[in-house]
Formats: C-alpha cells, sequence, structure tokens
C-alpha cells in the first residue's frame, strides 16, 4: 500500500438535481452522487465501475469543476476546487471523454484542437505552440503530419490519440478518463489502455477511470470503487477485489466479466433486471430488487459503509451488527 499523500479527495459529496417528470410533473429530487468520500493518491488510479446512469459521469463533472456538489468537498492537493481558479484547475485536472467522434470539433485541424487549451490559457507563443504540438503527439504516438489533418481523416483510435495530446499538453496531474475505449474497437481499446498506462508511468499521472466495464478497469486500476445509484458500494485494491469481491453487485459484475460472451452464457443474472430509477430509489439497500442474497431486512434498513482491510464495503452480509451478518473473512 501507498503512504503518499491523497493528490485527490472527495469528502461526503452529494449532488442533488430537481428533476421534473413530464411536462406540467412537480420537481423532485434526484440524487445522482451521494454521501462519496474517496481518495486517490499520487500516481495511482482509482477506477470507478457501475451502470449506465450510477452517477459516474456527474461525479467527472464535479471533479472537471463543471458541476458544483450540493454539499461535500473535493480536494486537489488538500486544497479545495473551488478556491482554485480555471487556469490552476485546468493545469491540474484535464479530461479525457468517451467518444473522439464527438468531443472533437470537425471543422479545426489536428492542430487547432490540440493546441487549444495553450492558446485558450495564453500559454506560449505561436513558435511554442508548434513546438508543444509536435512534442505530444509523438508522445502519443502520431506522427507531426497529422497536425493538418482534420478529425475525418483519422480512425477512432487515432482520434483518442488526438484527444490525449489534447488533455496531456496542459501537463496536468491528474486526468479524468470517462470512458475512454467504450466507443473502440477492442484491439484499438487495448492499444489506448497501454498507452494511457505508459503515460502514467512516464509522467507520474493519477487517473480517475470511469468504466461500465470491469475488465478494462483490472487493466489499468490500482484501487476501484463500485457504484451504484450514487453510493460507493464497495471499494478495494484490485487484486482483492477480483480474488474476493464482498459486495453481491461486485460480485455479479465479475460474473458477467467471467462470461466468455455476454448475455449468451449468463442465464438470468441478477443483473438482467433493469437499472432502478434514480428518482424513485428502492427502500433500504437501493440494491434489493436485484440482489440474489437480499432479505426483508435489507428492504428496510440501508447497510452501513463497513471498513474492510483495504476499503470499504456496503452490506448488511458484512455488518457484525446486523441479523445476516455471514462472519468475519479474510
Ligand atoms: Fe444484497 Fe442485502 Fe447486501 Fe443489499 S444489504 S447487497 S440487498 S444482501
Ligand atoms: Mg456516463
Amino acid at each position: 500500500m501507498t503512504t503518499t499523500a491523497p493528490v485527490l479527495e472527495l469528502r461526503g459529496v452529494t449532488k442533488t438535481y430537481r428533476v421534473k417528470q413530464g411536462l406540467f410533473g412537480t420537481p423532485r429530487p434526484l440524487t445522482a452522487v451521494n454521501d462519496v468520500s474517496l481518495t486517490v493518491p499520487r500516481g495511482e488510479v482509482l477506477g470507478l465501475v457501475g451502470e449506465s446512469g450510477c452517477g459516474k459521469s456527474t461525479l467527472a463533472k464535479i471533479l472537471l469543476g463543471l458541476e458544483n456538489p450540493t454539499s461535500g468537498q473535493v480536494l486537489v492537493d488538500g486544497q479545495e476546487i473551488g478556491a482554485q481558479d480555471r487556469m490552476t484547475l485546468a493545469r491540474r485536472i484535464q479530461p479525457i471523454f468517451q467518444d473522439p467522434y464527438s468531443s472533437l470539433n470537425p471543422r479545426k485541424s489536428i492542430f487547432d484542437i490540440v493546441s487549444l487549451p495553450l492558446r485558450v490559457h495564453g500559454i506560449g507563443d505561436a513558435a511554442s505552440w508548434d513546438k508543444e504540438v509536435r512534442k505530444i503527439l509523438d508522445i502519443v504516438g502520431l506522427p507531426a503530419r497529422v497536425m493538418n489533418t482534420f478529425p475525418s481523416q483519422m480512425s477512432g483510435g487515432q482520434r483518442q490519440r488526438v484527444a490525449i495530446a489534447r488533455a496531456l499538453i496542459m501537463k496536468p496531474e491528474i486526468v479524468i478518463c470517462d470512458e475512454p475505449t467504450s466507443a473502440l474497437d477492442v484491439s484499438v481499446q487495448s492499444q489506448i489502455l497501454n498507452l494511457l498506462g505508459d503515460l502514467r508511468r512516464e509522467f507520474g499521472l493519477t487517473y480517475l477511470f470511469i468504466s461500465h466495464d470491469l475488465a478494462v478497469v483490472e487493466h489499468l486500476a490500482t484501487r476501484v470503487a463500485v457504484m451504484y445509484l450514487g453510493r460507493i458500494v464497495e471499494e478495494a485494491e484490485v487484486g482483492g477485489l477480483f480474488d474476493h469481491a464482498r459486495h453481491p453487485y461486485t460480485q455479479a459484475l465479475l460474473k458477467s466479466v467471467l462470461t466468455p460472451e455476454p448475455g449468451l452464457g449468463v442465464p438470468d443474472t441478477q443483473l438482467g433486471m433493469a437499472y432502478p430509477n434514480p428518482i424513485d430509489p428502492p427502500s433500504g439497500c437501493h440494491f434489493h430488487p436485484r440482489c440474489p442474497r437480499a432479505t426483508d431486512f435489507c428492504k428496510k434498513e440501508a447497510p452501513r459503509a463497513l471498513p474492510t482491510p483495504l476499503g470499504h464495503v456496503e452490506c448488511h452480509l458484512h455488518d457484525p451488527q446486523s441479523p445476516m451478518f455471514i462472519g468475519k473473512e479474510g
């Protein structure tokens, strides 16, 4: 385990929206992120895993300063991000988004796209932009001649390399990767994951790596946080999580990863049932309608966050004070 101070820290972060259902509906609260506390030590990769709608992207927006939390704090190097100006924040945290097809402006050349952060922030001049763009393109494995081409002339993998170059040209400390490989072919996915791993080692970057796919996260992450309806239901070191998942939801996610042909080989897993509507979360433990271990107790009582040797878990099965406690395990 590392003893480095956290470069990124979330303390009890909650984000609630008021959502109107239908044209004449009364607005109702939707808690997208529910009291999340996480720390990411410098140089580590925290994988954030969960299904679509669990709150992962809202969390990413909060970290990028694009949304303010309703309550709680986000700290970078011990300083609240609200207190940092946009320039400082951009130098520290940069995003890489899911879909390089839509996140790159089709009318701009690769040079314009990659140099934009420098130009927006008034860093350097025309000569230095040219030098910096050449350097960063080389680092992400693209030849300098692509500078004068356009996104439409590139493959999906090349476009994601451009997006990575654009993020890294600001020399950030933290990169928020939101599903960075989900739109790519499997063979290209692993090239991009390898590139992200190499860049982390070379530049000492810290990643928050968001994905719905536990297999992708395993490739890169040192720690994993599993998110369900806005809560982190389990957090552990990556090896520990894969060898000994404690939460039934993590176990179900792992089962679907280990099945060679997802959708075919997993008859009636509990995850086959639709994801709950976050505006109307299930009572007690939010996971109970899909949980194979659920009892009436789970429908009534929400589980507490319980410390595990290298993280935490929220499930009555692991709570010594619950009637469902299964006993201490390793
Ligand atoms: Fe399943 Fe109950 Fe644990 Fe929730 S608290 S994950 S419903 S066993
Ligand atoms: Mg998302």
